[in-house]
């Protein structure tokens, strides 16, 4: 029997590479929902949308209609891509730039709504693992195994401080930390869907928890 996995929580908290060790193990499509609002948010800055201004955020929902977001598997690296306008994205939606104003971007409720709205059709097929902030809540509040990811600010913060050097980006650890922290705070209180604990969502902890054992540990859940 299939199922739908929603994982949800805070950034960095390695809700992606769980979510695509577990997809492979089980032979379910993973969909990283991070990456939509990302290339959004990388669509806005390409139009020089960004800001806080309401005339941009008008401008920008008016384009909406133009965004076309699709997900292409790619064989060689063992996971779907992200697509904006048919322009393989992948890359340049992890910067840290990107990183800085996507929490703003995915406040705009019709933004939402659009990317909901595809998210939801994903879903129809069972076996689908989706992370992102609003999964258990709003996108499948009837998904049978909600995953809800916590740590440490620092350690959340030296893991992406991490994989960012290793993609030769010339960041600071304070920096990281500081966007990891904002993209929480924003993330948690805007009026639309906010960042929250469903109420019957399994709250994990990895802190102090190693890939291997929080791999077994959620594999469990999924097979019971
Ligand atoms: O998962 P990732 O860190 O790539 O997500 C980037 C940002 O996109 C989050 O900080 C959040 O602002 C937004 N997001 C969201 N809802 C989702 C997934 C991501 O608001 N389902």
């Amino acid at each position: 029997r299939k199922i739908t996995i929603a994982i949800d929580g805070y950034s960095s908290t390695g809700k992606s590479t769980i979510a695509k060790q577990l997809a492979k193990a089980l032979g379910y499509i993973y969909v990283d929902t991070g990456a939509m609002y990302r290339a959004v948010t990388l669509f806005a800055m390409r139009s020089e949308f960004i800001g806080t201004e309401s005339s941009n955020i008008e401008a920008l929902v008016k384009l909406l209609p133009k965004i076309n977001l699709k997900f292409v598997y790619n064989e060689t690296v063992g996971f779907a891509e992200m697509y904006l306008n048919n322009e393989n994205v992948e890359k340049e939606i992890r910067t840290l730039e990107v990183s800085r104003n996507v929490s703003q971007i995915a406040t705009i409720e019709e933004v939402r709504y659009k990317l909901v709205e595809m998210q939801k059709k994903m879903g129809q097929e069972k076996g689908i693992v989706m992370d992102g902030r609003d999964i258990g809540t709003v996108v499948f509040p009837e998904a049978e195994l909600k995953l809800f990811m916590t740590a440490s600010a620092e350690k959340r913060a030296t893991r992406r401080y991490k994989e960012l050097l290793d993609k030769g980006d010339d960041v600071t650890f304070e920096e990281v930390l500081k966007n990891v922290e904002q993209r929480d705070y924003i993330d948690s209180h805007r009026e639309f869907s906010p960042l929250k604990l469903a109420d019957d969502a399994i709250e994990f902890d990895n802190s102090d928890m190693g890939l291997e054992e929080q791999f077994e540990r959620i594999l469990g859940y999924a097979q019971r």
